[in-house]
């Protein structure tokens, strides 16, 4: 440990001194580097870290890159080509740019004169392209800025002056659907990835969204099986990334989970809801904890094994290797947190009136986590330990309704919401279509398979 922080100090000395060998070595040089100067510098803008050191070294990073890109980006004042591109870098303005592609200032003003109210110098971003034509004798007669992928701004010389255009290309989402199979050695992500489904992002929201109704580290096994239909967005023909997924129909053994998004009025939220209209934004998280093993159930009858007599055991164990982060799994207040002869370090939160959670045998417990500090779910309480009398590294987690012991991993936990009366048949009638859509891609899909493997 004291060797890492050792090595984590001497990186943050060479950065810093890298840093300023490179300020010191750039700033006798003013004329190489127009846009490079301390007072650039000072000015840059912090919008994309709150930490400094994060700032700091991205400073760097811009400041080398840009030593080596004076030779090796197409540079627009050797270039025998009208047509150049130009990113812009940490600390670039408008103004700077013409000055280093050398087109004067007054077709600068000519453009700003045109330039469509919605974008100003202001905009200006690290990465984003200028593109620029002169002609023969130098003169400006085109010039594009574009703003991201969708929007660019396109500018053409009418004698002495500009006309300015908007272009805007168009996203165009496509209803996608996929059925997986997880086979044996697969995961839940694994198999969708194999399945087709392109960004990982999409299939890590399953264990998010279903998580009130699935333990996505106990309750999947080989056989279990999915459909999802989600959007895959374009920009003229080609795949930029995944949208929202619109609805999952999850079979765990024999239990199918079917989920929909949903939006129940104009002025509320989009969200997911169950084939019932239940709201999937549950209350409590189903465990405490990921990556772990159940390695003693919930038992009330207990036999204890040394004693020999029926001792209850309140809560479920969950075996996991010290050091391993333990979760609020719903909001609630501090209402213990310190240390006891049998639980060791452990902590008890309040649910409102009626539900209470306890974390016992913790190694540490984290300094914000005190008798009366509200949490939020999924809040970091502390990480599993053997304190208190524990045989080895687990957590032991109690799950009370009313003062009494529940199976934390089959009570049934308290949702936000559901949608009743008018509200409810626009509902089925949105996820019957939706979840009827699904069906049809599925059996043509079947059909499809069917095809392709027949003689
Ligand atoms: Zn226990």
């Amino acid at each position: 440990m004291g060797k890492f922080s050792f090595r984590s100090l001497v990186t943050c000395c060479i950065g810093i001194g890298a840093f300023l060998f490179v300020l010191v070595v750039f700033s006798n040089k003013p004329t190489v580097l127009n846009t490079l100067n301390a007072g650039n510098l000072a000015a840059l803008p912090i919008n994309d870290s709150d930490e400094s050191f994060l700032t700091l070294n991205a400073g760097v990073s811009s400041l080398e890159t840009t030593a080596t890109e004076l030779f090796t980006e197409d540079d627009p004042t050797t270039s025998t080509d009208p047509f150049f591109n130009v990113k812009v870098k940490r600390g670039d303005s408008l103004s700077s740019i013409f000055q280093r592609v050398r087109v004067s200032q007054e077709d600068l003003l000519a453009i700003q004169k045109v330039c469509p109210e919605e974008w100003g110098d202001q905009y200006l971003d690290v990465g984003q392209t200028l593109k620029f034509q002169k002609n023969v004798d130098g003169t400006l007669v085109f010039f594009e800025f574009v703003k991201d992928r969708l929007t660019s701004y396109v500018f053409t010389r009418i004698d002495d002056t500009f006309t300015a255009e908007v272009k805007e290309k168009k996203v165009i989402s496509k209803k996608t659907f996929r059925s997986v199979e997880i086979a044996k050695g697969q995961s839940v992500i694994s198999a969708g990835l194999a399945s087709g489904i392109k960004q990982e992002l999409t299939l890590w929201q399953l264990p998010k969204l279903l998580q009130w109704d699935i333990d996505f580290h106990h309750d999947i096994h080989p056989g279990d099986s999915y459909e999802i239909l989600y959007f895959e967005n374009y920009i003229e023909g080609e795949y930029i990334g995944d949208g929202d997924i619109v609805a999952i129909t999850f079979n765990s053994g024999k239990t199918t989970h079917q989920i929909v998004r949903y939006r129940p009025s104009e002025d509320a939220l989009i969200k997911y809801y169950t084939r019932d209209g239940t709201s999937t934004e549950g209350q409590f998280l189903r465990a405490p904890l990921e990556y772990s093993r159940v390695s003693s159930p919930f038992d009330p009858r207990r036999l204890h094994p040394i004693e020999n007599k029926i001792k209850p055991h309140n809560g479920i164990d969950y075996a996991a290797p010290t050091g391993t982060p333990v979760h609020a799994t719903a909001a609630g207040v501090v209402t213990e947190a310190g240390k006891k002869r049998l639980n060791g370090n452990y902590v008890v939160l309040k649910h409102g009136v009626k539900f209470q959670t306890k974390y016992l045998h913790l190694h540490k417990i984290d300094p914000k986590i005190k008798v009366g500090a509200k949490v939020v779910q999924g809040q970091r309480l502390g990480s599993v330990g053997m304190t208190g009398a524990a045989t080895g590294p687990h957590l032991h987690y109690e799950f009370l309704v009313n003062g009494v012991h529940k199976n934390p991993k089959t009570v049934d936990l308290p949702r936000n919401e559901k949608l009743k009366g008018d509200e409810l048949i626009p509902f089925q009638r949105h996820a019957d279509e939706v979840f009827g859509l699904m069906a049809s891609f599925a059996s043509s899909q079947q059909r499809l398979q069917a095809a392709e493997t027949a003689p």
